[in-house]
């Protein structure tokens, strides 16, 4: 658990947050759902279960309805700000934030311990695809697995060396 989030009248938000220019932009109002949600995402880096999420708005704003969460959450997805992983669990999925339309990870398989990276040389790629297949790509989240130094033990990270 990470340390109790401050309740405050309003989301500390700012203004200028790349998000929530994207919401006005989009035609979006900005309620109090999307404030908070928003908030609880950002303040996670995005690492958080949908429970989670639940949870910390409760604890912010408990005026805000499960139902409104939800809602936010699909309509976050929708636009492209958050993904759902099933990194952490299978039952319930992990919110990641879409930065600059992507997302990527090395996660090891044995303890689960994820690495994150931000250049993923994508671009031509994503060019191909977009041009083959005629879609407009909004973003990608990319995940890479396999077993990590500590997980493979002393002689095999003596050998990389
Ligand atoms: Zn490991
Ligand atoms: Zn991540
Ligand atoms: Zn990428």
């Amino acid at each position: 658990m990470r340390a109790a989030h401050k309740a405050k009248d309003k989301p500390g938000m700012p203004a200028d947050n790349p998000y929530i220019q994207s919401l006005k932009q989009a035609g979006y109002r900005l309620t109090q759902a999307r404030l908070t949600v928003l908030e609880v995402l950002e303040a996670e880096h995005g690492h958080i279960t949908s429970a989670d999420v639940l949870k910390q708005v409760e604890r912010i704003n408990p005026a805000i309805g499960r139902a409104s969460v939800f809602r936010t959450l699909e309509l976050f997805t929708q636009l492209g700000f958050i993904r759902p992983t099933y990194i952490h669990t299978s039952v319930t999925p992990t919110y990641v934030m879409m930065h600059g339309g992507h997302h990527h990870h090395v996660i090891c398989t044995e303890c689960k311990r994820f690495f994150e990276f931000a250049n993923c040389g994508l671009d031509v790629l994503k060019a191909n695809l977009q041009r083959e297949l005629d879609v407009q790509i909004r973003g990608h989240l990319l995940e890479f697995y396999g077993v990590c130094a500590d997980c493979r033990g002393p002689s095999h990270a003596e050998q990389k060396a």
